[in-house]
């Protein structure tokens, strides 16, 4: 089955779905995107990814080509015709295409954005053996530039940094930036001490995740005790438990940091039960 692709107010073969090679997003990475899962063909915390995306664009003094509404429809739209029961849909909006390269925005009037939507079919996406297993992760210093609250699509580093850990025999990378761990290439970085959940604060230093605001909700209405604040290397390697929320890996377990095993070596009570609430959770609310 050909997948289809959504750009610019059209649905088309992926192999017709093109942009232009003067599109700012291509050129100067000039550009906002999100990633939303799909389960039982519903998606999880719309709502939330539809929000920071206007957020996004605010930040960038982008006007929204889309609003939350049509957003959804065509969402909706994609996971029919793909036939998507689980997996994400990656959602780009770039500043267009000016019709040649400059350091200076073009004029939105003459100029309108680029949207582009697509699929990506992850059969049995929730019953991820990983899950059962927990990840590996390395510690790398954190060069990004300083406004990863908003989700631009530069992704080298953190691409660097998946390459990086891959390299070193690891699943994913912790970037550290004077001393504190600041987050995970893709993902928040969680550690559990003494039952207190510990991640960092937000800030300009992180992006603001969506499964993170929607895990720290539930660990609430659980009961559990959650600290936002920075933590240091030295503090994770002494913790119970650690783990990783994002869209796609919901929330995964973190069993080893730069070769040390943490806690037990593997997933914890606390991170085990936070994925099992958080699936059951946003299940109920998808759209
Ligand atoms: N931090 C970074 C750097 C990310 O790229 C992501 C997701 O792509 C996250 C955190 C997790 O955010 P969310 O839970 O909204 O997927």
């Amino acid at each position: 089955m050909t997948r289809i692709v959504y750009v610019n107010g059209h649905y088309l073969p992926e192999a017709e779905a093109t942009v232009s090679v003067f599109d700012r997003g291509f050129l100067m990475a000039d550009g906002v995107y999100e990633v939303t899962s799909v389960l039982d063909g519903k998606l999880l915390d719309f709502p939330g990814h539809a929000l920071r995306l206007e957020r996004s664009l605010a930040e960038l003094d982008m006007a929204s080509p889309v609003t939350p509404d049509e957003l959804l429809a065509i969402f909706r739209e994609l996971v029919a015709q793909n036939g998507v029961t689980d997996g994400m849909i990656y959602l780009q909006i770039t500043r267009g295409n000016p019709g040649d390269r400059d350091f200076a925005f073009p004029d939105p009037a003459s100029t309108p954005s680029t949207i582009v939507a697509f699929t990506q079919s992850k059969p049995g996406l929730a019953d991820s053996p990983v899950a059962k297993s927990g990840i590996k992760v390395i510690s790398i210093d954190d060069i990004r530039w300083g406004r990863r609250d908003i989700k631009t699509v530069q992704l080298l580093y953190p691409s660097m940094g998946k390459m990086m850990a891959k390299k070193a025999g690891a699943d994913d990378a912790w970037m550290v930036q004077d001393g504190f761990v600041t987050e995970g290439t893709s993902n928040n970085a969680y550690i559990v001490k003494g039952g207190r959940i510990i991640t960092r604060h937000l800030g300009h230093e992180i992006l603001h995740g969506i499964t993170r605001a929607a895990v720290l909700r539930f660990a609430a209405e659980a009961q559990m005790v959650v600290e936002e604040r920075a933590f240091t290397l030295a503090e994770a390697s002494q913790a119970d438990e650690a783990f990783i929320t994002s869209a796609s890996a919901f929330v995964m377990p973190v069993v080893a940091i730069d070769g040390a095993t943490v806690g037990s070596g593997t997933p914890g009570p606390v991170a085990t039960r936070l994925r099992e609430i958080y699936l059951e959770e946003s299940r109920k609310t998808a759209l």
